[in-house]
């Protein structure tokens, strides 16, 4: 065996980092102490002539941790380690972690032959140290697919750099995803999808940009810190531009880029990670110009969207909510058929915020499913009293996030009120056409089971957005509503008026009803009259009313001058 002395002495002029150094016989299964600052802990577990015994008595105790155990007894094999070293090894090492006043510490066991070793008397150093900080550091800083950072080690150690960085300098803090990185995930296999991830760590890292730090965080997610000197706007579309080859296929891969120039050094990184996220989403031509700066409108709009998030549970236990009611007549008689539930927020400070505000910032944080329920309970026992008093009811509608079917409570609690047999035709539910897309393919279809129960539902907003006349044969619904923006250009465009004759004369076919929303003057109310709509909801009748406003005229009728 070669001479060892090197690393021997290496690790002797470290000694002060370990806690315990052994001198071990592995042929003859002996040690000898040389340095113990764990001496109370050594005296309880009593002491062991063997080393064999030793590190079997340590693996068996209460002082090692229980998932390392069984790693810590196969490495210890006195045979396994003598056989080791026997072929040439000249370090060797294991990773556990030990109970240190009741909690447990990661530290490492290395052993490496002393200057006098041989294959027949095998003597090697046995040394202990506590790496639990740098170790921990590493486990929740590092990303492992990269080997760079993730988040929380960019938040860290930008945190840091920020505090040093002089103000004279200005520095961003840049976002990058990736344009469709799931079916490129899909077309790769996940191993395809982890290279790509790799090849882009190194594209952004080797870039002109060249980040002071950079990040990979939840899949397809990227940050940089640059100095601002690297940040060449006119390079930012080319820099996007990403080619990706693997078993002979090539694939270009297009980032988008979020951008915030740090101007307010008081935030914290975190929030500077946000704001250049936010960005991302007020980029509209991503070929041309696939990066967008965070400004000014974007900060108001992120505070005010931190704030809604943020008071909503409040609002509700303080009966800020109110629902309102907006009464839907048939379209022949006049008379109030229906009407549709819709929520309003009576802020104590900032007055009656609209749903058109509020309603998308609760369906990207997820809580939209808390005011949801709350109407569907006001809706429920508004219906029930009225019922019980004898009094008139008419179907009311509920708008249903595509979320709210997710929410099983909230599903039982609706099924179960359908099942009740009595209550069916108390409410209807309100879908959009984007959540029928989400949830139809879904395993539980709770839209088919929403029908079978008994309940009637409605396509909203149909002629919004993307909408297909595909969208008859693929989903069944009872009752279509025609969107307003279609309805408002009666009068305005031949175009839009065949259109709405054929959607009206489609829905009747498929045995559905159609609604026409946002019905303002007599001019729509006739041409839909006269193309068959069924019904008409809009502030020609009634706007939405508060729901003592709602009972006068449910009761007594709609006065129309
Ligand atoms: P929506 O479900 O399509 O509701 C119809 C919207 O059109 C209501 O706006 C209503 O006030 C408005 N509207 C009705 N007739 C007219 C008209 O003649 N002219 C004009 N200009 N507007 C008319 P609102 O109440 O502001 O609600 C906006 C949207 O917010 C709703 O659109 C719905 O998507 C959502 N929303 C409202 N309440 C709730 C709720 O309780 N839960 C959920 N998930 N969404 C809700
Ligand atoms: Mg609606
Ligand atoms: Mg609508």
């Amino acid at each position: 065996m070669a001479n060892n002395t090197q690393g021997e002495e290496a690790l002797l002029m470290l000694s002060h980092l370990y806690y315990k150094i052994l001198k071990v016989n592995l042929t003859k299964d002996s040690h000898e102490e040389l340095k113990n600052l764990d001496s109370e802990r050594s005296a309880e577990m009593g002491y062991s002539e063997k080393i064999s015994d030793w590190f079997k008595g340590f693996a068996h105790s209460e002082y090692i941790h229980p998932d390392d155990a069984e790693k810590y007894l196969l490495f210890s094999d006195i045979d396994s380690l003598r056989k080791s070293f026997h072929e040439g090894k000249k370090y060797v090492c294991c990773y556990y972690r030990r109970k240190v006043a009741n909690n447990f510490r990661w530290v490492c066991m290395e052993l490496i032959p002393a200057q006098e070793y041989s294959h027949d008397n095998q003597i090697v150093y046995l040394y202990i140290r506590d790496i639990h900080e740098g170790f921990m550091t590493d486990v929740e800083e590092k990303d492992f697919l990269t080997r760079g950072l993730n988040r929380r080690g960019f938040l860290r150690q930008g945190k840091i750099f920020m505090e040093k960085a002089g103000r004279d300098k200005s520095y961003s803090v840049l976002f990058f995803n990736i344009k469709g990185f799931k079916a490129i995930n899909e077309f790769f296999g996940t191993r395809g999808g982890d290279e790509l991830l790799r090849t882009i760590y190194q594209h952004l890292k080797k870039s002109s940009l060249q980040p002071i730090l950079i990040a990979r965080s939840d899949g397809d997610h990227f940050y940089c810190l640059i100095d601002d000197t690297n940040l060449n706007y006119d390079d930012l579309p080319e820099l996007c531009k990403i080619t990706f080859t693997k078993d002979n296929k090539s694939i270009r891969v297009y980032a988008r880029c979020g951008i915030y120039n740090i101007t307010d050094y008081s935030l914290d990184i975190s929030t500077m990670c946000d704001y250049a996220k936010l960005a991302i989403s007020h980029i509209y031509d991503e070929y041309l110009k696939p990066y967008a700066v965070f400004d000014d409108e974007m900060r108001l709009n992120y505070i005010m969207h931190s704030e809604i998030q943020g008071q909503v549970h409040h609002a509700l236990t303080n009966n800020e909510f109110e629902v309102y009611y907006q009464p839907i007549v048939d379209a022949h008689s006049g008379e109030i058929t229906s009407a549709e539930a819709l929520i309003r927020w009576n802020h104590p400070e900032q007055g009656i915020i609209s749903p058109g505000v509020f309603i998308p910032v609760l369906e990207e944080s997820g809580r939209i499913t808390q005011v949801d329920s709350f109407v569907l309970n006001e809706v429920l026992s508004f219906q029930k009293a009225r019922k019980k008093a004898g009094l008139k009811i008419v179907p009311i509608s509920i708008n249903l996030s595509w979320m709210d079917f997710y929410d099983t409570k909230m599903m039982e609690t609706i099924l179960e009120e359908l099942r009740n047999g009595e209550n069916n035709l108390l409410a209807r539910f309100e879908v959009t056409e984007t959540s029928y897309a989400a949830l139809s393919d879904n395993e539980e279809n709770m839209i088919a089971q929403l029908r079978e129960a008994g309940a009637e539902v409605l396509l909203d907003d149909f002629g919004s957005g993307y909408s297909s006349f595909s969208t008859f044969s693929d989903y069944d619904f009872d009752i279509v509503k025609l969107d307003m923006g279609f309805v408002q250009k009666i009068g305005e465009d031949g175009k839009i008026k065949s259109i709405i004759h054929s959607i009206i004369d489609m829905s009747h076919h498929m045995d559905a009803k159609v609604i026409a929303e946002g019905v303002e003057t007599q001019n729509q109310l006739d041409f839909l009259h006269r193309h068959d709509c069924d019904y008409i909801q809009g502030y020609y009748f009634s706007k939405p009313l508060p729901k003592e406003d709602f009972v006068d005229v449910l009761e007594n009728g709609l006065s129309k001058e």
